[in-house]
């Protein structure tokens, strides 16, 4: 291999986290690869406004934050491809990343693939995905107008969904496991004053019913046990994320969900392989998080390289 071929650095994954990682490797000249997957851009793509990311006092729309930091990436030299990466090897130096556009090869790498959503594994809801049952009340709440929806869960992004869906539909049915929302108080809040808002508490989805769309939902209350169904056109799962770690089994530490858990700072068991985001963060998970700890990573990796190169001149 041709020392030409192996780069600084390669961030896997475009969502805040990776870009963030991109802005900070590319103003240190690190010239770094950004494989952004298919999915560019992360989760914010899938949400509608995003109102607490900081210097944005009248929100902005979430397709359009990540545009914006991708272009601040590249415009210091950053390269961003939306392919996706397939197998590392992680077992020498240079770090191997096999994708589906060839192999890259880079000294250090930033993991930032972020989290997906969770699904409730019923085996109708899988069926219908995409024919009445979503994971995105933004993408998706369109197809709602004037018909009724059920949003499954209790947090931020439950609320949120909720919220969403009452443009379009006529009314809203939040179906939670409990009596007590996770949702944040000012979510909370907003959904409580709605009237299209409903809520179904101590409550389980057990089916999804319907031939080739749905057309409703059985429930359980899991305090009496007793079994219901409620006449619904879309179902919204909204029961939180989880980490894409799957590439790096076996490689990388990880807890028992899947989250990577960093050794030195964010640096992984991995010397030279950093983690940044919502792949390595299972409390906070909040854009502005993913993009600060993508900052870290970056500086991690700076200083971790020119160390090696240091060493190196000895
Ligand atoms: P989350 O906070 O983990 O909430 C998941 C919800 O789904 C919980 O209420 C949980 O119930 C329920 N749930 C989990 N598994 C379930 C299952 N198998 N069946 C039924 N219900 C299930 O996830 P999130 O709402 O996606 O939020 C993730 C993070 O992003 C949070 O930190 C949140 O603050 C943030 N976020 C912020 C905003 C915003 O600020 N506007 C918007 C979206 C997300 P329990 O409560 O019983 O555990």
């Amino acid at each position: 291999m041709m020392s030409e071929d192996v780069r600084e650095l390669i961030i896997i994954g475009g969502g805040p986290a990776g870009y963030t990682a991109a802005i900070y490797a590319a103003r240190a000249e690190l010239k770094p690869l950004v494989i952004a997957g298919y999915e560019a851009g992360g989760q914010l793509m899938l949400t509608n406004e995003v109102e607490n990311f900081p210097g944005f006092p009248t929100g902005i729309m979430g397709p359009e934050l990540m545009e914006r930091m991708r272009r601040q990436a590249e415009r210091f030299g950053a390269e961003i491809q939306n392919f996706n990466a397939t197998k590392v090897d992680f077992s020498k130096r240079p770090f191997k990343i096999e994708t589906d556009w060839g192999e890259y090869y880079a000294k250090a790498v930033i993991i930032a693939t972020g989290a997906s959503a969770k699904w409730l594994g019923l085996e109708n809801e899988q069926r219908l995905i995409g024919r009445g049952v979503s994971s995105c009340a933004t993408c998706d709440g369109a197809f709602f107008k004037d018909k009724k929806v059920a949003v499954v869960g209790g947090g931020d992004s439950a609320m949120e969904d909720a919220l969403f869906l009452t443009r379009y539909a006529s009314s809203v049915t939040v179906i939670h496991r409990r009596d007590q929302l996770r949702a944040s108080k000012i979510m909370q809040q907003r959904a409580f004053a709605n009237d299209k808002i409903n809520f179904i508490w101590n409550s389980v989805v057990v089916d999804v019913l319907g031939k080739d769309k749905v057309e409703g939902i059985k429930i359980k209350n899991v305090k009496t046990g007793e079994e219901s169904i409620l006449e619904i056109d879309g179902l919204f799962i909204a029961i939180g994320h989880k980490p894409n770690t799957e590439l790096f089994k076996g490689w990388i530490e990880m807890n028992e969900i899947g989250y990577i858990i960093p050794k030195k700072y964010t640096m992984t068991n991995v010397e030279g392989v950093f983690a940044a985001g919502d792949v390595a963060d299972p409390r906070y998970r909040q854009a502005i998080t993913a993009a600060g700890m993508g900052a870290q990573a970056a500086i991690d990796a700076e200083r971790w390289l020119a160390e090696q190169e240091h060493n190196e001149k000895q």
